[in-house]
C-alpha cells in the first residue's frame, strides 16, 4: 500500500467562525463526525451544522457529558466544556 497514512483537520475547517485553539473545539476521547473534503491530502471538515463532536466525556468522571443550555455539562461534577458540536450531539448510536 502506498499513499497517505494520516487524515487531518485544519483549523480553518472546524467551524465557520474563528477558531483560536483546536484544543478548545475537540477533546481527548471525543467522537467526532467529519466530512472528507480532500482525498489527495486526506483533509477533514466539521464546518456543517450536523458535523462536529457527537459524544464527549468528562475528563475527571469518564462519563458522557450532557448537552444543556447550549453547553456541555458533566451530570456528576457539573464541569462545563466547550466543543464544536454536531447538531446530532448525544443522538448518535455508538
Ligand atoms: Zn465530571
Amino acid at each position: 500500500m502506498a499513499g497517505n497514512t494520516q487524515a487531518a483537520i485544519h483549523i480553518s475547517n472546524v467551524k465557520d467562525s474563528y477558531v483560536q485553539d483546536l484544543a478548545q473545539e475537540f477533546g481527548y476521547q471525543d467522537i467526532v463526525k467529519a466530512k472528507v473534503i480532500d482525498t489527495k491530502n486526506m483533509r477533514l471538515s466539521t464546518v456543517d451544522k450536523n458535523l462536529g463532536v457527537i459524544t464527549s466525556q468528562c475528563p475527571r468522571c469518564k462519563i458522557n457529558l450532557k448537552f444543556e443550555n447550549g453547553k456541555l455539562k458533566c451530570p456528576k461534577c457539573e464541569r462545563r466544556e466547550n466543543r464544536k458540536l454536531s447538531q446530532d450531539y448525544g443522538k448518535g448510536l455508538i
